[in-house]
Order: structure tokens, then sequence, then C-alpha cells
């Protein structure tokens, strides 16, 4: 689960993370009197959406009045922002931060995240804050500093510490950073977040080490450990099929290609995926249904699939293991009867009871091509993408 800067910021504050104070905003109104209450001569306007890059953007705009704090919320509210994380289709911006401004004198970029190869939770750091980690990470590799914690003791000081030092923040912010540090490994670990990312941290010209940036995401499967965090979800900022989906059981992720799979297992979709594209084609989205695969799931399936105007063909792959493949079949025909299916559709069913599965296709008056293979329903499903 993503949440907003704002919000991130709340809960790194409750940790001891240091950020510039701000307010978050719904209208133009609150954002000026936001401004006003928290003074100062400049401030920040921020877009507020579930993807970075805000500041390229348009999304970040400094204002050195109250009617510039004006001018740049009614701007930004309501705009379609295009980032390099939203996708050409952009964000439609509904909520602001409007923060203090802060006397910027260096960024740094601080990460955390978990990695699964040496099963720790790993703290990237950098002096090249700012920019995007992945461009310093193709150019500059060596200006990344990792660092790999151990679960038992967790962060040390003195581990933090010298990555503050590494990445070189100047000598006398080193305790700040040290603090900074170990209470967002705290956030990090103690909210089951799978991203913690801080970019740009800031040094400014006070000598205060910031977290000018925020960005946590939560594990999904930690999340009924959060109920508290329930209420930060914005379903506005989530794909809708996506959240149609999860309401049938359904694990469905959107992508760019034309081929809708419907599978049981995420193990076998994955492999499905794998498949189409090895016969030349792009699959249209993930879908696992479970070990279900019930009428109900199947048919909403087929719903939240034929949404996407993109869908030239859809495979079915199924395992019948507890779930036979008969039952599996009846319930395919009158999902497909019952959205009437405007698309070619493929089915490979294997599993128990599998010849009276597949007979029931064939007797069916829906019109379904039968596989037999995962290669021969790749094959077919691909051809009749293309017509
Ligand atoms: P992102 O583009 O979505 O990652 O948004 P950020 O919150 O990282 O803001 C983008 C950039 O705006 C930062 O890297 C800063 O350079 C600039 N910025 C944001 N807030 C302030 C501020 O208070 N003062 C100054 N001088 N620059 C800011
Ligand atoms: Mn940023």
């Amino acid at each position: 689960m993503k949440i907003h800067e704002y919000q991130g910021k709340t809960i790194l504050n409750a940790y001891g993370v240091r950020t510039p104070a701000g307010r978050s905003c719904f209208t133009v109104e609150e954002a000026v009197t936001a401004a006003q209450e928290l003074g100062g001569e400049v401030w920040v306007v921020k877009a507020q959406i579930h993807a970075g890059g805000r500041g390229k953007g348009g999304g970040v705009q400094m204002a050195r009045s109250l009617e510039e704090v004006h001018q740049h919320a009614s701007a930004i509210l309501g705009m379609t922002l295009v980032t390099h994380q939203t996708g050409p289709e952009g964000k439609v911006v509904k909520r602001l931060l409007v923060e203090e401004g802060a006397d910027i004198q260096r960024e740094y970029y601080l990460g955390v995240v978990v990695d699964r190869g040496a099963q720790r939770v790993v703290i990237m750091a950098s002096s090249e804050g700012g920019t995007e980690i992945e461009e310093v990470a193709a150019r500059t590799p060596d200006k990344i500093h990792k660092i790999t914690v151990d679960p038992v003791t967790g962060l040390t000081r003195d581990q933090a510490q010298d990555l503050a030092a590494r990445i070189g923040l100047p000598d006398s912010t080193l305790d700040q950073a040290t603090d900074l540090l170990v209470a967002l490994y705290r956030t990090f670990w103690e909210t089951d977040a799978s991203l913690a990312e801080i970019n740009p941290l800031i040094l400014t010209g006070n000598q205060d080490v910031l977290a000018l940036d925020a960005k946590l995401n939560f594990d999904d499967n930690a999340l009924f450990r959060h109920p508290e965090f329930q209420e930060l979800r914005d379903l506005d900022e989530e794909d809708p099929n996506e959240i149609e989906a999860s309401k049938f059981g359904l694990s469905y992720i959107s992508l760019d290609g034309d081929i809708g799979c419907l599978v049981n297992g995420a193990g076998l979709a994955m492999a499905t995926m794998d498949i189409i594209k090895l016969y030349g084609a792009e699959p249209a989205n993930f879908l696992d249904v479970g070990g279900g695969a019930t009428t109900e799931q199947v048919t909403e399936a087929f719903k939240i699939m034929m949404r996407n105007p993109n869908l030239k063909a859809i495979l079915v792959n199924i395992f019948g293991g507890i779930m036979r493949c008969d039952i599996i079949a009846e319930g395919l025909v009158n999902a497909a009867k019952e959205v009437h299916l405007n698309v070619p559709l493929v089915v490979r069913l294997e599993g128990t009871n599998v010849e009276k599965g597949r007979e029931i296709i064939a007797d069916s008056t829906v019109k379904i091509v039968a596989a037999e293979s995962m290669s021969d329903a790749a094959g077919k499903v691909v051809a009749a993408a293309r017509g």
C-alpha cells in the first residue's frame, strides 16, 4: 500500500524523523490559511499524488507571498500531473501539502528496502540527492553507499554514523543524522514498510538535517497488523480494476499488453505471462483467481479484463486440484455466457477430472478454443489475438 507524502511525514515525525512543518489541504482557501498559520516568508506548495517526480512535472512550487500560495494552490489543485511515474495519462491532483520553505544547502538520498537476496533490510545512502536514484545507480554506482542491518541488533548508532559520514554530511551534523537514520530504520521496521525513501534529505543553512520528501510503502501482507493505516488508503490513487478485483479475492494487476490471462495460482500466473511473451505477445494483466476459481470469481475476472480497450484475446489456464476441472469448466462456460465475451477465449485445463472438464467445454454453445499444453495454449491465444 502506498500513502501520500504528508501522511508519511506524520508517521516519520512520530518516530522522531525531522521534517519541515507543514499542513495537508484539500482547497485553495485551506492552503492559504495553512501558510498563514505556519508563518514565515517562503512556503512550498506540493501536489500529493502517489508518484514521484512531481518537482519536474510542475507539482512542487515555491511561494514568496500568500498571493503566490493562492496562485500555486489554484494551479496545482485539479491539474493533471504527468511525471515519469504516473504514465502518460498523469494523475489528477486532489490534495496539497503546504510547508514552510526550507533553505537547502545540500541534497542527499536515503532509502530503506528489503534486499531479498541478503534476506536483510538494506539502507542506501548517497550524496547525490534530489535526482532520480536510478540515474545515480546507472551513471555513478560508487556514489551509492549501502549497509545491511542485522535484524537482531537493528541499525546500530555506529553503523548509522558511519553511513552519514560516508555520504559527506558535515561532522557537526553527524549526531543529528545518526538520530534521523535510527528513527527512519525504526519506522521502516515497526510499520512493516516495504520501502522508506527520503529524497532529498537536506542540510539547511542552519546546519539542520531534515527529510524534505518522504515515500513510505507498506507490505500489504502485514497490513492486518496495522488497522490504523486503513484510513490512510486513498482509493483515488489506486487502479479501479485492482480495487474491484480485490473485493472478489482476485489478485489483479493491469499491464500494457493485449492478452488477458486468468489463472489459478500466482506461480502458474507468472509462468503463463512468461510463455505469452515467449510466443511474441504481451499480457494485458496478471490475474490470480486463487485456489477456488468459483463461477462468481471467474465472471468478475472476465468483466474486469473486458473493460480494457486493448484486450484482443483471453487465455484461461487453470490447474484443477482441490477444485475439480469439471466444476471449473462449468463455471467458465456460465461466466462466458453471462458476460457476452467479445474476444476469442482459449482455455487450457489440467488436473483432476480433466476429461470431463474438456467435454463440458466442447459441448457448450460458447465459442471456446480448447488447448492441451501451455505452449499449445500460448500459441493459440497469440494467433487468436492477431486475428
Ligand atoms: P518529487 O519531485 O516528487 O520527488 O518532490 P520533492 O518533494 O522531492 O521536491 C522536488 C524538489 O523541489 C526538491 O528536490 C527540492 O529541490 C525542491 N524543493 C522542495 N521543497 C523545497 C523547499 O522547501 N525549499 C527549496 N529551496 N526547494 C524545495
Ligand atoms: Mn523527491
